[in-house]
């Protein structure tokens, strides 16, 4: 009997890319012997990424699409897509929805899925057709994160992998409300291999991820997966509350014996201001913590679902 495997894209605005993406992805797996289904989950797009989707599954039986109620954020359509595709397939593939992520590389993640492999993800390697500040910012990020979290992220990482059942079993029962899915499938373990790639360019249309969006997704992700930062706030205090101690006993030593009036208004502020800064910076830490724990707490679903053809 024929596996079944399910390709999931979670797409915001992609009304311009569907049908090359389709097209691509129909060359490819014509040739190899599955049952593909394709599902696209419109994450509340504002242009006509839906009306499209609806109009091509009605002639694409293998095509199928979930609406979500609202944007809902790439992580959540992608869980949703997960959380779908699980219920039938044996794995499940996920993909941007810009074709970025070759489909020319689906045979070979599936061939190592034969071999026994649960998680089979991709590594991009770095290239000119992305930007020269992707490419760094993505390189940072990844540095900055093996430094503070307990699990090794390889850089490169994106949401280009291939799941085998139980592990996207697994991954369902998540119940994280900030999602980093990257992080996630790192952690789950299972048996894991990685295949290089090529990103491409974006086929049309503009990259959804802005800096300051790009910032957050990072900051969320640290957060999600170490408390370490927590531990640089209390060291950092330690150490300025003794650089502090010695810096006041030699100041009050030299005044004592040197007879020097304590003058100088512009230390002061400039002290102030730093530790003022300094405050700041800690608190914002540990809000990001409680703002965490606020939003687990009220227990409110991923993503929300308006309507799906998907079985
Ligand atoms: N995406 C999404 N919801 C969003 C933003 C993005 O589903 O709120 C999808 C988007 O359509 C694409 C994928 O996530 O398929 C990756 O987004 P994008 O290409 O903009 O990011 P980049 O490749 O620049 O990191
Ligand atoms: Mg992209």
């Amino acid at each position: 009997m024929r596996k079944n495997i399910t390709i999931v894209i979670p797409s915001y605005n992609e009304e311009s890319n569907i049908e090359k993406l389709l097209s691509s992805l129909n060359e490819v797996i014509v040739s190899l012997n599955y049952n593909f289904k394709i599902l696209f989950v419109d994450d509340g797009s504002r242009d006509g990424t839906i009306v499209k989707l609806k109009n091509l599954a009605r002639n694409q039986d293998n095509l199928f699409y979930i609406e979500l109620s609202r944007n809902f954020g790439h992580q959540n359509a992608l869980k949703a897509g997960i959380d779908y595709a699980k219920l039938n397939s044996d794995a499940v593939i996920s993909m941007d929805g810009d074709l970025q992520h070759p489909p020319a590389l689906i045979p070979e993640l599936i061939a190592r899925w034969e071999e026994g492999y649960d998680v089979v993800y991709t590594v991009r390697a770095e290239t000119e057709s992305l930007s020269y500040f992707k490419n760094k910012t993505s390189k940072w990020f990844y540095s900055l994160m093996n430094k503070l979290s307990e699990i090794k992220f390889e850089p490169g990482t994106a949401d280009f992998r291939l799941i085998d059942k139980r592990v996207a079993e697994v991954f369902s029962d998540f119940t994280e409300n900030e999602l980093f899915i990257r992080g996630i499938i790192n952690w789950v373990g299972f048996s894991q291999f990685a295949v290089d790639y090529m990103p491409q360019e974006r086929y049309s249309g503009k990259s959804k991820y802005t800096l300051s969006k790009m910032i957050r997704f990072a900051i969320q992700g640290i957060t999600s997966f170490s408390t370490r930062p927590l531990y640089f706030a209390v060291f950092l205090g330690l150490g300025l509350s003794v650089f502090s101690i010695i810096f006041f006993s030699i100041y009050v030593g030299y005044s004592l014996y040197f007879g020097h009036p304590i003058s100088g208004w512009a230390s002061v502020i400039t002290a102030i201001v730093f530790f003022g800064c300094l405050n700041l910076i800690v608190l914002g830490i540990i809000g990001i913590y409680i703002g965490k724990l606020f939003m687990q707490s009220k227990g409110r679903p991923n993503y929300l679902v308006k309507n799906t053809n998907y079985q």
